[in-house]
C-alpha cells in the first residue's frame, strides 16, 4: 500500500501516521523527522538544512528529493510506505509520481487532513515533544515536563509563534495546491482533522479498508 498523509503542520500527521504504519506494516517516513535526525547529528544534510527548518521554511527540493529516493529503495519500502510531510510542494509531487512510475507502482491514497489555522496555532503552541522518545503532548495535559521514558518534554525550537505563522503561509502558498493535483488523479479523501485523535483514526481505517 502506498499512502501518503497531506495537512498543516500540527494536523495530526505524525501520530496518525505511527498507528497506520504498525496496522498496515508499512513504514512510516517522515521528512521532517529525518531532517531533524541529520541535524542533530551534525551531517552535511543536516548543515544545509537546518537555515531552512529555523525559519519554517521547506528545505530545497534537490535535498529533500534525494533523500526520499534513497529511502524509498530500502528494503521495507519496498512493499508499500506512509509518507508523512512529503511531497509538500507541486515540484516534489511531480518527482514522486516520475519516481514510482520507474519503480512500477503508483500512490493508491492521498489522505488530507483538513483543519483550521485557529486550531492549528492553539495546539502547536502547546506542543512539546519528548527529547528522548519523540512522545507527543500538549502542556494541558502534561502536569511535570518528565516522560514516563525518562526524558524531558521540550518545545520544537519551530514551535515558536512567529514560526507558525511562517509554516502556516507555507502549507498554504506551496502544499495545498499539490491537493487540486491529485484531486485531478481522484486520489484524495479528505478527513477532518479537527476531531479528536480516536475519531480522525476511525475516518482513515475507513478510508484504508477500502
Ligand atoms: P515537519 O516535522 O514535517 O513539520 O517538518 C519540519 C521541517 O522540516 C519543515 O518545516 C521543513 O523545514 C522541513 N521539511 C520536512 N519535510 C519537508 C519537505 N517535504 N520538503 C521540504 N522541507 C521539508
Amino acid at each position: 500500500m502506498q499512502v501518503i498523509l497531506v495537512g498543516p503542520p500540527g494536523s495530526g500527521k505524525g501520530t496518525q501516521a505511527k498507528s497506520i504504519s504498525v496496522k498496515y506494516h508499512i513504514p512510516h517516513i517522515s521528512t521532517g523527522d529525518m531532517f531533524r535526525y541529520h541535524l542533530k547529528n551534525n551531517t552535511p544534510v543536516g548543515l544545509e538544512a537546518k537555515t531552512f527548518m529555523d525559519k519554517g521554511l521547506l528545505v530545497p527540493d534537490y535535498l529533500t528529493n534525494q533523500m526520499v529516493d534513497l529511502r524509498l529503495q530500502e528494503p521495507d519500502a519496498k512493499g508499500g510506505f506512509l509518507l508523512d510531510g512529503f511531497p509538500r510542494n507541486l515540484e516534489q509531487a511531480r518527482f514522486l509520481d516520475d519516481l514510482l512510475k520507474q519503480q512500477g507502482r503508483r500512490l493508491e491514497h492521498v489522505l488530507w487532513i483538513d483543519v483550521e489555522d485557529k486550531i492549528i496555532i492553539e495546539r502547536l503552541s502547546g506542543r512539546r515533544v519528548c527529547n528522548k522518545c519523540g512522545n507527543i503532548s500538549h502542556i494541558d495535559h502534561l502536569q511535570s515536563n518528565r516522560c514516563s521514558c525518562g526524558g524531558t518534554y521540550v518545545t520544537r525550537v519551530d514551535d515558536t509563534l512567529e514560526v507558525i505563522s511562517d509554516r502556516l503561509k507555507v502549507y498554504h502558498d506551496q502544499t495545498e495546491p499539490i491537493v487540486a493535483y491529485y484531486q485531478a488523479q481522484g486520489k484524495v479523501r479528505v478527513i477532518d482533522g479537527s476531531l479528536a485523535e480516536v475519531d480522525v483514526n476511525k475516518q482513515i481505517y475507513e478510508v484504508l479498508s477500502k
